[in-house]
Parts: structure tokens; sequence; C-alpha cells
């Protein structure tokens, strides 16, 4: 199922690329809800972005996609690991990632997590910290912190999908630009190694935001040209946008490589990126069944048994996710309404749909669900989470299973003081 031979793929994989009948040969075998990685697709997408960014070192964004499956295939491919949390930092260390090519990013991070990275750092002195508050510095110098040590700077600018994902205006992460050359030269005073400087716009950047994808890496730029220490690597961030839309055009990769390059002229330090969602999303689908249809008016709603808990995605930030019909036969289309099993209005995969009209034991296909979709997935509603199978040629392998009751209530039933 992936598709052509070429090593980096095209530069799209459109949900209606994915081949029905292997798709409904996966619902049929594993159940639904069912996310389906195809990791060759994965590979495809690291492949290609490596071969745009020849000269950067390319981290992969773990919170997209945190399965040992997908960081397993990231690592072998060459990829290294930004990790958000301990957990993250964990799971991307057990799963094979060089030390090396790890960098932690702290976000206001709480007590163990920063014992934890500490712990790590000192054991692997290679691993990268990058801090962006104060604060962070402080605590990590009270735990005696004098590993490698990233700076992220609030840009001020931001680009990206939805206000709430647009990081770089959100002054929760990094440190002012204006101050960034103070709180390096204090992480430096304290015996800090410091390496690099970060920075991450915001996630979702499309064709029209190069010029603010431009705009973070000069004000990077300027941070390190500034500083009088030798840096080893300037962090761009992520944020490389995919096309969710059917018309969408793919993300001009060449030109945001040219004019992250140009915005670094004359900066004398590797240049690093860290994708999430663009080596993932794509190659990720999430397969539903329909069990309730009601037709109100001139639309059709499709009650499904994926929602918010499975993907909720398009609950949270209103992002649209392409959706397909894979019943066999030929039916006329109607506007369709997707929805889930959770007691909540917003519990919607999709509306204003042209599909063929639905039938209870339909079998639909949400597309781009390989990034956010069950890192985000949730037990609400006491919720069960889904199972995720991975493709790997011909090989179809559950590499997570399906939650049972007993998932849902574990963290109860083993507690030390369990409530009667
Ligand atoms: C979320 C995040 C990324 C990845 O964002 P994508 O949009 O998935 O590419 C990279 N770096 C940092 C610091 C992030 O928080």
């Amino acid at each position: 199922m992936s598709g052509d031979g070429d090593a980096s793929g095209a530069s799209v994989r459109r949900l209606a690329d994915w081949d029905a009948e292997d798709l409904r040969a996966l619902a049929a075998e594993f159940g639904t809800p069912l996310y389906v990685d195809d990791l060759a697709r994965v590979r495809q997408n690291y492949a290609r972005l490596a071969g745009a960014f020849p000269d950067a070192e390319v981290l992969f964004a773990v919170k997209a996609n945190a399965g040992r499956h997908v960081l397993r295939t990231l690592a072998a491919a060459g990829a290294g690991a930004e990790c958000a949390s301990a957990g993250e930092l964990a799971r991307a260390l057990d799963a094979g990632f060089d030390p090396a090519d790890v960098h932690y990013t702290a976000v206001n991070p709480p007590a163990e997590d920063l014992d934890y990275a500490c712990r790590i750092a000192a054991e692997h002195p290679a691993l990268t910290v990058t801090a962006g508050a104060r604060d962070t510095v402080e605590r990590l110098a009270e735990r005696g912190f004098a590993g490698r040590f990233c700076l992220r700077v609030h840009p001020g600018v931001g680009a990206g999908h939805s206000e709430s994902v647009s990081t770089g205006k959100d002054a929760k992460f990094g440190v002012p630009a204006a101050d960034a050359t103070a709180v390096l030269a204090d992480a430096a005073e304290r015996g800090f190694d410091v390496v690099g400087l970060h920075a991450h716009a915001g996630s979702g950047i499309t064709n029209d935001q190069i010029e603010e994808h431009e705009a973070v890496v000069s004000t990077l730029a300027d941070v390190a040209r500034e500083t009088d220490l030798a840096l080893e690597f300037v962090d761009v961030g992520g944020g490389f946008g995919v096309p969710y839309r059917e018309d969408e055009d793919a993300l001009d990769l060449e030109r945001v490589a040219a004019r992250t390059r140009a915005a670094l002229d004359g900066v004398d330090a590797t240049l690093t990126v860290e994708p999430g969602r663009y080596l993932v999303a794509d190659a990720g689908v999430l397969l539903t069944e329909v069990n309730t249809v009601k037709r109100v008016g001139d639309t059709t709603i499709a009650g499904a048994d994926a929602g918010m808990t499975t993907l909720v995605r398009p609950a949270m930030y209103g992002s649209y996710h392409p959706i397909r019909s894979l019943v066999a036969e030929e039916r006329a289309t109607e506007n369709v309404s997707v929805v889930g099993p959770v007691c909540e209005s917003t519990d919607v995969l999709g509306e204003d749909r042209d599909l063929p009209a639905p039938e209870r034991g339909d079998l639909l296909a949400v597309g781009n669900a390989g990034a956010y979709g069950v890192e985000m997935a949730s037990q609400y509603n006491s919720r069960p989470r889904p199972a995720v199978v991975a493709l790997d040629g011909d090989d179809a392998e559950v590499v997570r299973r399906r939650e049972t009751l007993a998932d849902v209530t574990l963290a109860e039933d083993t507690a030390s003081d369990p409530y009667p």
C-alpha cells in the first residue's frame, strides 16, 4: 500500500490513494475504531524532508506520534528525536535513538520531568536540554545540570493553522528575543555547555506562511550573530504543514528550505529542524464503522464508533480531516455529518461532507490521522482507546492493542488505597 517505488515518494499522499480493499480487510481482521500507520510512507516522508534539508539535522517531534513502531522506524532511517516530556524522552531512548540525536524541550517542566532529564543528561552527556524560561535555567542549575544546553527564543511571530497552535505568538514558549543573549550568557556562567538556539513558530506552516517562518528564522539568526558564544546549531522548530483538504497543494519544501537558508546567511551553525506532522500525518488513517444513520432535513447524520476521544483535532481545533466511504458499491451522494459516540455536541469528525449515502455497517476512513491522532486519544466517557496497526510492505501487525474496560479502571484498581 506504500504507493510508488521512489524512495522519497510523492510529496502528498491523499486519502483517495489508499487501497479500499486493503483497508476493509484490516478493519475486518482487527476491528474498529482502528488506526493504521504505514511505515513505508513514514520512511518516504523522512527521505523527502531530509533531502530538502541535506545539511540539516532532522529531529522527529515525538509528540506527533510516539508509537514505538514509528520511533523505531525513524531512528533506523537516521532521524533524531525532539521530546517534550520525561515520558517522550524515555520512549525515544527505549526505541533506540542515539542520545546524541535527542533533544529534551522543557516547557514549564514539572519537577519530576526535570529530575529525570537531568539524570539522563548526566548518564548521557551527548543529550541536549532546551529551556525556554529563566526559571528553567535556575531549576536546571539547582539540579547540578552541566550538560548541553539550548535556549528557546520566543520570536514574537506565529504561523499555523489555528490561533491555539501558534506557539510563536504565545509567550508561554521561550524567552523574548531581546533577553536571549543575556540568558545565554547566564547559562554559560552557570557551567552549562551552551550549544544552540531554538524557536518553533507554530504548527501547520502553509505555502502562504513561508514569510512568517522566515521572520522567525531571521530573529534566531540575529540572536546567533549577537551572542559571543560559539553555537553548534540553530533549531528552527517544526511546523511543516501537510494538506488536510483534498484541494490543498503540498507544502513547497524546497522553497521553505531555500528561505530558511537565506535567513541564516552568515550564521556559522548547523541548521536543525523538528518536523512532527510532516513525517507521519499522511502515513496514517483512522478506520471507523457507521452504527447509526439519521436523515434530518437536508443533512444525514452518520454516527460512527470513532469520535473526539479517538481523534480530537476536529473538536479541539476545528480541524478538517478528509473522510472517505469505503463501501464497494456505487451509491448516490448526500450531505453527511460524521459524528462520534461521545455525549458532547462537539463530538464531530466532519460536517457537510459529500459522501455516498451512508448505511449502518459502512466503513469510513479518516485521512491524515497519523499525527496527533492516537497520541491525543483519551478515555473520556470511559471509552477504551483504539488499537493501532502498523503496515510494512505486506505485513500488518497490531502494535498497540485495543484497550478494554479493565484498562479504563486500571489506575483505580491499582491505587494504593483503592476506593472500596
Ligand atoms: C509540536 C512541536 C514540533 C512539531 O510540530 P509539527 O507541526 O508537528 O511539525 C516541533 N518542535 C516543538 C518544540 C514542538 O512543540
